[in-house]
């Protein structure tokens, strides 16, 4: 299995880097996780740009001249990243010049092995060598003019930027599923067997990723469902892209994990790569159908916890949350984390929480019960009989809102692909929905099909 490459945006404060990775990315903002008392910045997300999926990593807190503290902590972070990536963005801006800063982080871009792409942003309505006559100073080639805000130059410089990483075309696009699209013409009764095929999920291995922040327990866990008989076979250090899979039963169900540890041999000065790796627990996520997000019963909901939710969230992977480390808690404690956590996670609420001991082995079988049951919701086949009769039901309980003089219509509704599973909706001015009934929907939804574990996109389609 191949991972996605990484693109990395890196750039002195203000060039242009999250308006490039908003670009980038496309971001649904109706997906942007809002944690409770955390930061809703994103800066991770799933590249839409061009023919070849990546993910994107704004790398936001660049600070090359930083010493000490937090900066330095978020130096470290984004050198780190800079490392691992497959290809860097360096955003320059055409329209202040090249600067002290600008020169600090070409410099440290030279001494990797990464390549580096130069983008001369905010050039829109300049004469192309104007504007990037000046950055070849920098020492990184031939600057590309473009325009982040405008769109100018950026499907060439992700194709730059991607050109012989990946796999051959094939845009992981939800379009490119098995389903596609309804005719136009299509009757929803025209098919009454339909409904008759089980909603059983493929029997197929489950992929499953393990991730959360350093220290939350994800190596104890991993040893606790391998048992012993763990074979240590990859700390190979390699250049290769796959990542590594290791099987195992449990409960006469067989599984997948993701690894994605050990891969990578990667820029000379940055060899001592910290244990936990963002750029790896976003591509083992990529690489899974279900995520268990571990997190840490003896501490704070952290920013870093947001970001992997927020990345899992986008993506649509089924979801199972662990909060471990439960052992040694006493009562008191355990109901007030308990409630903190349920608070903060709101927007996760599709997924199942467990308390577990990944050390004690305590809470681990109902943990893969859940990821069974998160697998199954994701891959479930939901009829268009089905769906279309619950869709007139939640309109007859419940109409959408009017507006202007236009009341949308909502005809049938069919599957549109799997993990997560996207149900198309057919109709009448139906860009007049607000979100708040597409929830409405949602919920009525995922009732009526029991769609727990996994995130559901409702998509509307006007006919004309
Ligand atoms: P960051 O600090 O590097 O993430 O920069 P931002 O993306 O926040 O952008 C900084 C400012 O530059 C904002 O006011 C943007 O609107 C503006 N900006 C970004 N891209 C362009 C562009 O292509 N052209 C122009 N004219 N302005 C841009
Ligand atoms: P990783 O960085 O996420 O892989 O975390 P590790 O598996 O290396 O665990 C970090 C530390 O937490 C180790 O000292 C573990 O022994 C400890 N730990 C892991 N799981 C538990 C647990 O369920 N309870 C307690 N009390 N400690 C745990």
């Amino acid at each position: 299995m191949s991972l996605k490459p990484v693109v990395a945006l890196v750039g002195r404060p203000n060039v242009g880097k999250s308006t490039l990775f908003n670009r980038l990315t496309r971001s649904r903002s109706a997906l942007v996780a809002d944690f409770s008392g955390l930061t809703r910045d994103r800066h991770y997300g799933e590249g839409r740009v061009g023919e070849k999926p990546f993910i994107a990593i704004d790398t936001g807190g660049f600070e090359p001249v930083a010493k000490t503290g937090i900066l330095l902590q978020m130096a470290r972070q984004t050198q780190q990243a800079i490392a691992e990536a497959d290809a860097v963005i360096f955003l320059v801006d055409a329209r202040a010049g090249v600067n002290a800063h600008d020169h600090e982080i070409a410099r440290q871009l030279r001494r990797n092995s990464q390549r580096v792409l130069l983008a001369v942003n905010k050039a829109e309505g300049m004469a192309h060598n104007a504007a990037i006559s000046e950055f070849h100073e920098l020492g990184l080639g031939q600057p590309l003019a473009i325009s982040a805000a405008h769109g100018d130059g950026i499907v060439e410089l992700i194709e730059m930027a991607l050109e012989g990483l990946g796999e051959a075309p094939a845009l992981v696009s939800d379009e490119d599923d098995d389903f596609g699209d309804a005719d136009p013409g299509f009757d929803p009764d025209a098919d009454p067997q339909a409904e008759d095929v089980p909603e059983a999920p493929v029997a197929h291995r489950i992929k499953l990723a393990i991730v959360g922040r350093p220290n939350v327990g994800k190596s104890t866990l991993i040893n606790t469902l391998l048992g012993e008989e763990r074979v240590i076979a990859f700390d190979m250090p390699g250049t290769t892209r796959d990542a590594i899979e290791i099987d195992f039963q449990r409960g006469g169900r067989d599984y997948t994990l993701i690894d994605t540890a050990g891969l990578r041999k990667r820029g000379k000065v940055f060899e001592a790569v910290e244990k936990f790796s963002v750029i790896k627990t976003l591509q083992a996520i990529e690489a899974s159908n279900v995520v268990l997000l571990m997190l840490d019963a003896q501490q704070e909901v952290s920013e870093q916890d947001a970001h992997i939710a927020g990345f899992i969230l986008e993506t649509g992977r089924a979801l199972v949350v662990g909060i471990n480390k439960w052992d040694g808690l006493d009562d008191e404690r355990r109901e007030r984390i308990v409630r903190e956590f349920e608070r903060k996670l709101r927007f996760l609420s599709f997924a199942r929480m467990h308390t577990i001991s990944a050390l004690k082995g305590q809470g681990v079988n109902a943990v893969l019960k859940s990821v069974d049951a998160a697998h199954a919701a994701a891959f479930a086949k939901l009829s268009t009989p089905k769906l279309t009769r619950e869709l007139q039901a939640a309109v007859e309980q419940q109409q959408p809102p009017r507006k202007g003089i236009f009341r949308p219509k909502l005809r049938y509704a069919h599957q549109g692909g799997q993990n997560p599973p996207r149900i198309i909706v057919h109709g009448s001015a139906l860009d007049a929905i607000p979100d708040s009934y597409r929830r409405y929907l949602e919920t009525r939804f995922r009732e009526a099909f029991k769609l727990a574990g996994t995130p559901l996109r409702i998509e509307f389609k006007s006919s004309h």
